[in-house]
């Protein structure tokens, strides 16, 4: 098996995952219970904040666990927009992940305005049409970090610096999932209220996010219930997640050089090999970071190519997981023809991957092209 598809999901870190099998069979407390078991509980949940934090350059207080990176997102968006004395404007851009995009547009209806910056053709976002947007009434400002279809990094820490000196009491909500564990987090040089991660992106399993909320800022909370996570996050904890993720955290961080060389190196071979056997290829957006590789093979429809690749064993992506096959909105944004946007491939690495994994790519593309443009 030939898995490249890593921006959609990740296989979990065999260290994430016995820690989450012994928290589920054995230290199985419920962190909110006062005997032996239930303090056991709770400090296997502050372990696993203390390791979040760490790579999120936070304090552990300033960290809420949440079902996954959709819920930090909604989390901090909507606190962030029904704060008592806030304003009515709302700056995202057209190249969210759908739980941005979904989460403003409902706003929308509720009344707010909302501008969508425009990315360039490369899909980078400009600091000059951010300036020219925020208004003495702008509430947030939410972008991403990392675009999860073509790997461009947006310039966060200019995009804090406008924000905060136009409209000082806007808050900056910033979607890193993609981010985390590939580039450095730095919440207070980017000027961040609020960083969206999520743990099956990185080695932890599916089903556990978290988010940054900065010290001193007080948002509602998205649900009302027990108390735990501080009100922020009701609900009994989802300890094994926990455990798991702040476990892959720490591995992710211990190893974010290596990794970084790793990939990169996966990348270079990857390119290497398209210039030689499909020079006629184009790539979309400028990857930023090497994980993230989108690049069209005009006349072969990406849906028909991924089921030939398939048939090899390689798994990659027509575009986000969570459109499911739809046309992209981020290429579309990007103003690119539309038959570029129909056989656009998302090639997304992991450090497990090897240069077999990008040779078996590059042979079932081989066979793959061949046949699609006899057809
Ligand atoms: N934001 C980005 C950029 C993503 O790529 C994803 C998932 O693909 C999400 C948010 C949503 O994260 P989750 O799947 O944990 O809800």
């Amino acid at each position: 098996m030939h898995y490249l598809d890593h921006a959609a999901t990740t296989a979990v870190l065999p260290e994430a995952a016995q820690i989450a099998c012994r928290v589920m069979t054995e230290q199985f407390g419920n962190p909110s219970s006062v005997h032996k078991m239930g303090i056991a509980a709770s400090g296997i949940v502050e372990k696993a904040r203390k390791q979040v934090a760490a790579i999120l350059n936070a304090e552990p207080s300033e960290i809420t666990f949440t079902s996954c990176g959709t819920e930090a997102t909604a989390t901090a968006i909507y606190g962030a927009c029904r704060r008592k004395g806030r304003g009515k404007h709302i700056i995202t851009t057209m190249i969210e992940h759908s739980a941005t995009l979904n989460t403003v547009k409902q706003l929308e209806q509720e009344g707010f305005e909302v501008t969508y910056l425009e990315p360039d053709a490369d899909g980078h976002i400009s600091t000059a049409d951010l300036r020219a947007a925020v208004r003495p009434d702008t509430a947030l400002l939410t972008c991403m970090l990392v675009n999860n279809e073509i790997g461009t990094v947006l310039p966060v820490k200019e995009f804090g610096k406008i924000l905060k000196k136009k409209a000082p009491n806007a808050l900056f909500h910033i979607d890193a999932v993609q981010g985390l564990a590939r580039l450095p987090i730095k919440p207070k040089l980017w000027n961040a209220d609020f960083i969206s991660v999520s743990g099956h992106k990185i080695g932890a399993p599916k089903g556990i996010g978290a988010l940054y909320i900065r010290k001193g800022v007080r948002i509602a909370p998205l649900m009302l219930g027990g108390g735990q996570e501080r009100g922020m996050r009701p609900g009994t904890e989802a300890t094994p997640n926990i455990a798991a993720f702040g476990e892959a955290c720490r591995i992710c961080m211990e190893q974010m050089d290596d990794n970084a060389a790793k990939v990169e190196a996966l990348c270079t071979q990857l390119k290497e090999g398209i210039a030689q056997r499909f020079p006629w290829a184009v790539y979309n957006g400028k990857h930023d970071i090497p994980h993230v590789i989108n690049v069209s093979f005009p006349g072969c429809k990406s849906e028909v190519l991924l089921r030939v690749l398939e048939m090899h064993a390689v798994y990659v992506s027509s575009g986000s997981a969570c459109a499911k096959g739809k046309a992209s909105h981020v290429l579309a944004a990007m103003r690119l023809e539309h038959t570029r946007i129909d056989s656009a491939l998302r090639i997304s690495f992991a450090p497990s991957n090897t240069s077999d994994d990008v040779e078996a790519l590059l042979d079932a593309l081989e066979e793959g092209t061949k046949r699609l443009k006899r057809e």
